[in-house]
């Protein structure tokens, strides 16, 4: 069986990690990046245990590669720092198997390129648009380059333009909230290692997280209208306003963080696609469901993706038959991440005082199991039943 050539638009987390499970089963393939060079994000995410399964799969070892800090201790807490609960992380990550890690997004990059090697990332690539025909599908980027391949991914973002072209252009959803986010140099004592709190306000969060190395990943978000989040350009002096008064590490951090080193992200998805594909064409990551933060699952759902979409490609004789497989096992997980990422985000940003109390109280009095049972679900997936 020949394995057909496969271009990727993107070298986010989903178009290397898609890039490094294609070529480990043989296939060529070829990422084109919009950037000049490769991105450094300045930002943290959590690889969830998902993800880590993934890349462990792919023989990509994040403890191995010293970077990032294995979760150890999950706190929710009031915005004054009263503990509401803390969740049975090392019984949740002993039961899925594989860590939560919680990591600087550009030492995420630095260890895919390493483990890419040679892999070809043409960057400054621009793709603008597509044709589909002559057995393959043509691509034309912005300098007037062209490329011929069996098989387009669209790893764009949730700005892809390879979505736009095969399901129409719409602007993202938004959820009329702002998240500020940044890396720092930090200690303080509540932040013991593999520390991770997530402090609940009125219509406004923080969480404050250690991602190894004594420097602390922090995010907050704040309830605003829609066009304000769209395009935030406040400084940091509105954002400590915005936390005055909650606990002190808060405050600290915040003022602690040289201003350009915040970023500003809008709360945004899509209404979630029956379909991402349509012949050689297929979609992966943010291109294809983009999801809102709260479950933290967008990056670790791109690199599940990749791993499904390579498994799909080295097992079937036909590339197209091969990514319809790969977007039905995809479908119903990738659509409960997204749903329970907007159910989770109206009960953290509601501002109803009686909405807040029954959330915290519910979460003071659920049984263990019930919690436990709640957090690993998101984590579940099995390499075997999923390829
Ligand atoms: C505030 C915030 C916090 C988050 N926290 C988490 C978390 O804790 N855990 C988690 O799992 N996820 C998290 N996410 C989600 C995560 O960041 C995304 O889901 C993930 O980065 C998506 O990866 P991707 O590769 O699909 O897309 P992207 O990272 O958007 O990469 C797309 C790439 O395509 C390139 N590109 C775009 N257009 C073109 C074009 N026309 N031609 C060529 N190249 C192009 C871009 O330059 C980029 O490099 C968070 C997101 C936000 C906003």
């Amino acid at each position: 069986m020949n394995t057909p050539k496969v271009l990727i638009v993107g070298a986010g987390i989903g178009g290397v990690t898609a890039g490094i499970a294609l070529r480990a089963k043989g296939i060529d393939v070829e990422i084109y990046e919009a950037a000049a060079q490769q991105r450094s994000p300045g930002t943290a995410l959590g690889l969830a245990s998902n993800a880590t399964k993934v890349l462990r799969a792919l023989g990509i070892d994040l403890a191995a590669a010293d970077c990032g800090r294995a979760l150890e201790c999950f706190e929710l807490r009031t915005a004054v720092g009263k503990l509401i609960r803390s969740l049975p992380v090392r019984a949740i990550t002993g039961e899925l198997g594989d860590p939560i890690v919680s990591i600087h997004r550009n030492d995420v990059m630095r260890t895919l390129q390493k483990a890419a090697g040679d892999l070809s990332v043409r960057y400054g690539a621009e793709v603008v648009d597509f044709k589909i025909g002559d057995g393959g599908v043509s691509v034309t980027c912005a300098d007037g380059r062209r490329a011929h391949a069996d098989v387009l991914i669209g790893a764009d973002g949730i700005r892809s333009v390879v979505r736009a072209k095969l399901c129409g252009e719409f602007q993202p959803t938004e959820y009329g909230y702002v998240c500020w986010l940044a890396t720092t140099p930090f200690s303080h004592p509540r932040m013991v290692r593999g520390y991770c709190g997530h402090y609940w306000g009125r219509g406004q969060r923080f969480g404050l997280i250690d991602i190894g190395g004594t420097t602390a990943y922090w995010w907050g978000t704040k309830n605003m209208p829609v066009a304000k989040a769209r395009d935030w350009r406040g400084g940091k002096a509105e954002i400590l306003a915005a936390f005055h008064g909650w606990a002190p590490e808060i405050v600290a951090v915040i003022e602690r963080t040289p201003a350009h080193a915040i970023v500003s992200v809008p709360a945004q998805d899509r209404p979630f696609l029956d379909r991402w594909g349509s012949g050689p064409v297929s979609l992966l990551g943010d291109a294809a469901h983009p999801m809102l933060t709260s479950i933290g699952q967008g990056a670790s759902s791109a690199i599940e993706d990749g791993y499904v979409l390579a498994e799909a490609l080295a097992t079937a004789a036909d590339p197209v038959a091969a990514l319809r497989h790969y977007e039905d096992t995809r479908h119903n997980r990738t659509r409960m991440l997204v749903r329970s990422s907007r159910r989770l985000s109206r009960l953290e940003q509601a501002e109803n005082p009686v909405v807040r109390a029954v959330r915290n109280l519910g979460l003071r009095c659920a049984p263990t199991r019930i919690v436990k049972r709640q957090s690993i679900r998101p984590m579940q997936f099995d390499l075997g039943v999923n390829a």
